[in-house]
């Protein structure tokens, strides 16, 4: 319907290809070949998967994880005769997000792995479609400061913030929350919302890992199990548009149709709906102001069977709790929460911690660390190194 006149040519950089997010960009990106190129896709070990990305979109650089990765990549290319650049490690990273053949440069790499890269995309001014939230909880007011100063437009994909910034007015360089009262952050409540504490209490990661809606790669699925999903939406919420903790409201949604709502001074509360897909996203993000294709179909509203809603339990998921709390606290406080979680998070997937013991761990961690004002980078990635350092040595005292 004539809208995709409007559409730019872009070159993208893909930072974590092979993961869930890397691989519905691609989905998006190959049903419009006349409009976007694969310029540069990374991943961190999974070369089978990236060698495949590269044969079908023939980027021109492909980065890698470790040296042993790229060195097998280079043979795979090799002998596909495929001339691709292949590098390795997180200075190129920070290359290919920041490379000015690329205007556009998506963040899909999981945790705190993938900050430098996307400051480094802020730098260089690009768009940047912001799936690593963890990035933004880390170091929020230096990215969105990093951003400003360069003029880099950062397009949330998260759903939830996709549909907060579908819900809010736009303006020439993003949207405005003028008459805005509260935002409403929907959240499935994950696979476990309906456990009691003893049932949480030996809880499997295969348990943990089966959301009901979504297909996501492992650590969010867990973090959407134990709610600090939203906890590190409330955070990334606060950063994107400028808000207080207090301006942000989880409501728990099961069916998740409704994928977060804005209210207004005037009693209007806008929503966005849609099949939960992450491809509608990603393809807002890639074209706003235009629309594109996805690959999602409309909701069909005579097949949902109703639209719930329920208050957050804090008491079985303190995870949320903390995180308002690291948030209204401030400085390195998220950034501390942050680290935290992923060291319990992966010692959970390893079966060290127990599911109770996530929050607990959690909550440990930020009482013994001292909280300073996240003013700089180095202050921030200390925070990081030591929280990790904190969390690990309680689990490991837990364990023994
Ligand atoms: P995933 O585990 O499926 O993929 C992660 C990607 O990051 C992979 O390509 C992997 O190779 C790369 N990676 C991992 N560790 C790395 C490292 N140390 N250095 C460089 N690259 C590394 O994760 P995902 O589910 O696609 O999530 C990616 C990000 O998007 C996360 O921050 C997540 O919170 C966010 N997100 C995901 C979804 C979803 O539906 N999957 C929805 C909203 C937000
Ligand atoms: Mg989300």
């Amino acid at each position: 319907m004539g809208l995709a006149m409007s559409l730019e040519r872009r070159n993208i950089s893909l930072l974590g290809s092979t993961g869930s997010i890397g691989q519905s960009t691609l989905d998006v990106v190959s049903r419009h070949p006349d409009h976007y190129r694969v310029h540069a896709l990374s991943a961190y070990s999974r070369v089978d998967k990236l060698f495949e990305q590269c044969q079908r979109f023939k980027p021109r650089i492909a980065v890698l994880g470790t040296e042993q990765a790229a060195d097998q990549m280079r043979r795979k290319c090799l002998d596909a005769v495929l001339d691709i650049r292949i590098e390795h490690g997180s200075d190129a990273l920070d290359a290919i997000a920041a490379d000015p053949v690329a205007d556009t440069v998506v963040a899909a790499i999981v945790g705190a792995a993938g900050l430098l890269s996307t400051l480094s995309a802020a730098r260089a001014g690009k768009r940047i479609l912001l799936a690593n939230k963890e990035a933004l909880v880390m170091s929020g007011q230096l990215l969105m400061c990093a951003a400003k100063e360069a003029n880099a437009l950062i397009m949330p994909v998260d759903s939830e913030h996709n549909a907060i910034f579908q819900s809010l007015p736009a303006t020439k360089t993003g949207v405005s929350t003028e008459g805005v009262v509260k935002i409403v952050l929907t959240a499935s409540g994950g696979p476990l919302r309906q456990c009691t504490l003893e049932e949480l209490a030996v809880v499997t990661p295969q348990q943990a890992l089966k959301h009901p809606n979504w297909s996501m790669g492992p650590k969010i699925s867990i973090d959407s199990a134990t709610l600090m999903n939203k906890g590190l939406e409330v955070i990334e919420a606060c950063q994107l548009f400028s808000l207080k903790a207090d301006n942000i409201e989880v409501v728990v949604h099961p069916e998740s149709i409704i994928h977060s709502m804005v209210s207004y001074e005037d009693g209007s509360t806008i929503a966005q709906m849609g099949r939960p897909d992450m491809r509608t996203p990603i393809a807002h993000a890639l074209a706003w102001p235009a629309r594109i294709d996805s690959g999602v179909a409309p909701l069909n509203f005579f097949e949902v069977s109703g639209l719930h809603f329920e208050k957050p339990d804090t008491d079985r998921f303190p995870l949320l709790r903390l995180a308002f709390e690291a948030q209204r606290t401030g400085g390195t406080a998220p950034a501390v929460l942050n680290a935290a979680n992923e060291v319990a998070v992966d010692a959970f997937l390893n079966e060290s911690v127990a599911f109770l013991q996530l929050s607990e761990v959690v909550e440990q961690t930020l009482s013994r660390s001292k909280i300073s004002p996240a003013s700089d980078l180095g202050t921030i990635i200390e925070a990081d190194r030591q929280a990790r350092e904190i969390t690990r040595e309680l689990i490991a005292a837990g364990s023994r």
